[in-house]
């Protein structure tokens, strides 16, 4: 497999290749533009200076004089008339010379061979050791004329400068393949835990840090990556806790059915025992009956693909109906009812929101003793409208009331039990008043009673 580290390191160093070469181009098109006419003409500037030198003090041996200039570290190649040519300091490794050229620096010409030397596209002909590659300058001693040709001699001018340049090349080869192997394995570690963490969470496995603290891209990803791991998490627990919570929510009532059944059975029991434990039978599985429908509405609602079906209707009738179908329930337990219904125009789901009425006034229903009462208001505020349901039952503690919208979430299980109660309906009420864009919120006291406010837009 072709790693990710792989692939960068060689991806890096290819473009540090492609990026030498173009450099090195580039250069050679600056060296044959600029350096080498400025090269050539310091260079004859040279040689005419050695010339003029001589040419004021005319007495001097030439050989003596040009041995000692080339100790200057030029090479210098003296041609008389008759062609005899004789080497001062390092000898040329190419004598090869045109004889038109040779003659016409005789002639007193000046021969611009730096200049006018095709060493083709690179910078490397200026170190080509050629005659050709040199200035030829005329000169004249005692009455005979001569052509000196002049070049400095690359290799003791800059030789210092060549090794510099060669070990400075070669630790910045050197240091940069250390650093971009040693850097891509940075680069590509967070990706690797990145990976492996990937595969621990499809293990199902969701502990363990990432510890990646990077501010950059990646660092981003493992931040985004670790908060998708808590909500997987926070999910899964979710989902063992419900699936935890419908099982035993099924088990208690199917356990009364059961062993009621199972007495049934026996034939010595009175006909008025046999009637009671079908009637306890019956509320069991119309218990078991109600959750499931109200799990298929919350199952329906936390899907909340199905679009609110709002339509136009008067708040007011409907929570007047919604008492009317409960009447049977608080006329039971002989409980006022106190209403202050303005009629009420709202755009809303009709079957949805008869079921918020339904279950906050058959809860305050149930958590009342006999004689108690309840208040059902509807205020407009600015653009929504509020409606206050409050109760003189038995209250919720403090510690409990944060909790009493979370699914399965009963305040006394034991008391709960006699009611029928399964911890859902708050939950469904809390998420149908927020599908509506409004929200939910509770003040209450124990023993002296509870009030709901939920508000919503009306339009
Ligand atoms: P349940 O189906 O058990 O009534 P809910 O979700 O409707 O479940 O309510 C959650 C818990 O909140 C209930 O168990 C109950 O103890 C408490 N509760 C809800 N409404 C009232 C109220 N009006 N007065 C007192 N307690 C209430």
């Amino acid at each position: 497999m072709k790693t990710l580290y792989f692939r960068i390191v060689v991806q890096t160093i290819l473009i540090m290749v492609l990026a030498s070469v173009i450099a090195f181009l580039l250069s050679n098109v600056y060296y044959h533009q600029v350096l080498k006419p400025y090269n050539g003409e310091k260079i004859s500037k040279v040689a005419r200076e050695i010339v003029s030198l001589y040419e004021e003090n005319p007495n001097q041996d030439i050989d003596a004089y040009l041995n000692h200039v080339s100790g200057l570290h030029y090479q210098l190649y003296l041609i008389n008339e008759q062609g005899k040519a004789t080497s001062y300091g390092k000898p040329f490794h190419q004598t090869d010379l045109d004889g038109d050229t040779v003659s016409d620096v005789l002639n007193g010409k000046v021969y611009e061979g730096i200049e006018t030397y095709n060493n083709g596209l690179f910078i490397t002909g200026f170190f080509e050791d050629a005659l050709e590659n040199s200035i030829g300058v005329p000169l004249n001693v005692d009455g005979e004329k001569y052509a000196l040709f002049v070049r400095p001699d690359i290799e003791k001018q800059f030789g210092e400068i060549r090794f510099f340049l060669a070990v400075l090349l070669v630790l910045m080869i050197l240091l940069s393949f250390f650093f971009i192997i040693f850097n891509t394995r940075f680069l590509v570690k967070p990706i690797t835990k990145l990976t492996e963490a990937t595969k621990r969470i499809a293990d199902g496995d969701y502990s363990g840090e990432l510890n990646v603290t990077r501010g950059d891209e990646i660092g981003d990803l493992a931040k985004h990556f670790s908060k998708m791991t808590q909500s997987i998490q926070r999910l899964e627990d979710m989902r063992q806790e419900f699936v935890s919570n419908v099982s035993h929510e099924i088990q208690s009532p199917l356990a009364s059915i059961q062993g009621f059944s199972q007495t049934l059975q026996s034939e010595e029991l009175t006909k008025e025992k046999r009637k009671e434990y079908l009637s306890i039978i019956e509320k069991e599985s119309r218990r078991m009956s109600a959750m499931s429908k109200q799990l298929l509405i919350l199952a329906s609602l936390d899907k909340g693909d199905d679009p609110l079906q709002r339509t136009s209707f008067d708040l007011a009738q409907q929570i007047r109906q919604v008492l009317f179908m409960l009447e049977w329930s608080w006329r039971e337990k002989d409980m006022v009812i106190e209403m202050d219904l303005p009629s009420t125009m709202i755009s809303a789901d009709e079957k949805l929101l008869i079921q918020v009425w339904t279950n906050l006034i058959t809860n305050s229903i149930k958590y009342s003793e006999s004689g108690g009462s309840i208040i059902i208001r509807i205020k407009k505020i600015g653009r929504m409208v509020e409606v206050i349901i409050k109760d003189t039952g038995m209250g919720i503690a403090d510690e409990e009331l944060p909790h009493i919208f979370e699914r399965f979430y009963k305040v006394d299980k034991m008391r709960n039990r006699s009611e029928n109660g399964s911890g859902i309906g708050l939950s469904i009420t809390k998420k149908t008043v927020e599908l509506h864009g409004g929200t939910i919120a509770v003040q209450s006291e124990l023993g002296e009673g509870s009030t709901f406010y939920v508000r919503l837009p009306l339009m």
